[in-house]
């Protein structure tokens, strides 16, 4: 099965919602126009059943297929949320609302799943149910999780989820994918250490917070070099160091560390988050002073379940010829909550020799369309095949 020739009808009119889409872009959960449009093309192309407001702003369209033998649920995802970007792409649709702009592509992914539901919903050739997945809010704001928390597995009966992102710098229309780990969970922390502060020549008088914070900062590089197995990955990063005061002779009272912990496996992510806390806490004390700490926990590691990532490999193969093997990105993606509440795989189309996503210069490329439905199709064709 290479590219269906269906796609290549309709690929006027998935990408006139494309450009549609990249014409007016909508940032985090403020998606109403996109999830309006989405809802009601869903209807046009007679979907059993359309939802709107899950996760807030998102959409969810059921196609039954003309059998249900062995009561099958698929979930297929696609995000629709833009970027807080001034584009600079110079294109005719270009993006109409300044300081907002589809600079990952989302705009791409929303009309190559629109233009797969079209498809299932015409042809119906498979045995169980497709459920489609629109998500806001996947560069931040945690839709995928807000979705989940409706309740959406449950209400669906969805029972594996396959997502799928354009990738500039891969071939145009090519797939490829990693079983396990592949995007990493992106966790943030900020730390307020408060010593004694004073006069910068009386140092016997204060509790230096610049000294202690320093200390922080160097005993968290034994998280990475004594804590962790070598094998694994984990990045420890303090990005800032705010004292409060600016002063040349002032020992300050506070000072603000704020980092980034990246890590593709959830245990060491967990023992990161401790022993990151346990130092900046303990070194603290040691000196007289307090610390602290605000951890944040963003998206988790986004893991490809093994079974699934065969096939969603074997269907991107029937489509492109090939499945590559993708890297480990330490980039973060809202898919992963959905990928622990089910299991399922996450794949890589290649958007062609482009800037990179969230580059003001960036644009998904239409060609990528008639590989990326062909593939939607088949995840749903080949997974729950008629007799
Ligand atoms: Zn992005
Ligand atoms: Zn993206």
């Amino acid at each position: 099965m290479p590219v269906k020739n269906r796609f290549a009808e309709l690929l006027p009119e998935i990408t006139g919602w494309r450009r549609d889409f990249h014409e007016h872009p909508e940032i985090l959960f403020d998606t109403h126009r996109t999830a309006g449009r989405v809802a009601e093309l869903l209807k046009e192309f007679g979907c059993d059943e359309v939802v709107e407001g899950i996760g807030r702003t998102g959409v969810v369209g059921v196609i039954r297929g003309r059998a249900d033998t062995k009561g099958r649920v698929l979930g297929l995802r696609a995000d629709m949320d833009a970027l807080p970007i001034i584009e600079a792409t110079g294109l005719d649709y270009a993006s109409k609302t300044k300081g907002a702009m589809h600079a990952c592509g989302h705009d791409g992914h929303t009309a190559m799943l629109l233009g797969a539901a079209r498809y299932l919903a015409e042809t119906r050739n498979f045995d169980g149910t497709a459920v489609v997945i629109f998500q806001p809010a996947e560069e931040g704001g945690g839709g995928g999780r807000e979705m989940c928390q409706d309740g959406m597995m449950e209400r669906f009966g969805i029972q594996e989820v396959y997502g799928m992102h354009n990738w500039p710098g891969q071939p145009v229309g090519s797939f490829a994918i990693r079983p396990g780990a592949f995007f990493a969970a992106t966790d943030q922390f900020e730390i307020e250490v408060e010593g004694r502060g004073g006069h910068a020549a009386k140092p016997h008088e204060t509790i230096d917070t610049t000294v202690v914070a320093s200390q922080i900062v160097i005993a968290f590089q034994t998280i990475v070099s004594r804590n962790i197995d070598p094998v694994q990955q984990l990045v420890v990063s303090v990005t800032s160091f705010e004292t409060e005061s600016k002063a040349f002779n002032v020992i300050p009272q506070k000072v603000t560390l704020r980092g980034t912990v990246r890590t593709l496996d959830k245990e060491v992510r967990k023992l990161a988050e401790t022993r990151l806390i346990k130092i900046a806490e303990a070194t603290a004390d040691a000196y007289g002073a307090t610390a602290r700490v605000s951890y944040m926990r963003g998206y988790p590691v986004m893991v490809n379940s093994e079974e699934q990532t065969q096939f969603a490999a074997k269907v991107a193969s029937n489509v492109s010829g090939s499945c590559g093997d993708a890297p480990l990105i330490m980039g973060g993606e809202d898919f992963a909550f959905m990928l622990e509440e089910r299991p399922g795989a996450y794949v890589l189309v290649g958007n062609g020799d482009t800037a990179a996503v969230h580059h003001p210069e960036y644009n998904f490329n239409d060609d990528a369309i008639p590989a990326g439905c062909s593939w939607w199709a088949g995840i749903v064709e080949e997974r729950m095949p008629t007799a």
